[in-house]
């Protein structure tokens, strides 16, 4: 798998360096930015170290980035937590199986997209089900019942597309349940 890591410089806005206490979900997200790439949007979670305390602080970051060409990069190790489903209100389902803060045991995902409209092409879609393949055999999760998009767990419009075409998430789903079977035992962990 084409997999790049970039990962990030510690630092309070996009890196903070604390273990996640274990992976109980993956979180999909779109990046909301058309036709950015996955380097230009891991460029951007770099540069939010350059920020000064002002209490208007922007923190955000994601695990993986896929490109709308499928490209992955990984901006953070899967041991560590990132900055992608902070939230002052957490949807029911979540706080029941996610706890009070979902940052500390989901690993994120964020998926490029040509357009305003959020449809993914299908080298990101096809590079996401790989990662996430990977992922849910490395921790042991269900892809229907541990694959989230970022709209279950707090009612954010994202990934826009899988909010509004909520079949082709599902299909996205049985995918990875599907490409499971081609990880190999000795599979990289990532
Ligand atoms: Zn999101």
């Amino acid at each position: 798998m084409n997999t790049e890591r970039h990962l990030l410089t510690k630092n309070p806005f996009s890196r903070p360096g604390k273990a996640l206490q274990e992976v109980k979900a993956i979180v999909l997200h779109w990046v909301n930015n058309p036709s950015t790439s996955a380097m230009q949007n891991r460029n951007y979670f770099e540069s939010l170290k350059n920020q000064k305390f002002t209490g208007e602080e922007v923190y955000t970051s994601a695990h993986f980035i896929i490109g709308i060409d499928g490209k992955i990069i990984q901006c953070l190790p899967t041991d560590e937590m990132a900055y992608h489903v902070g939230a002052k209100l957490y949807t029911p389902e979540a706080v029941s199986r996610l706890g009070h803060y979902p940052n500390n045991c989901t690993i994120g995902i964020e998926l490029c997209h040509p357009k305003a409209d959020g449809e993914f092409t299908e080298e990101t879609l096809g590079s996401a089900i790989s990662v996430a393949a990977i992922l849910c055999k490395a921790f042991e999760l269900d892809p229907e019942k541990n694959i989230w998009t970022h709209h279950q767990v707090t009612g954010k419009d994202c990934p826009k597309w899988f909010v509004n075409h909520p079949e082709q998430f599902e299909k996205f789903k049985s995918d990875v349940r599907l490409s499971m079977e081609n990880v190999s035992s000795d599979f990289e962990k990532l």
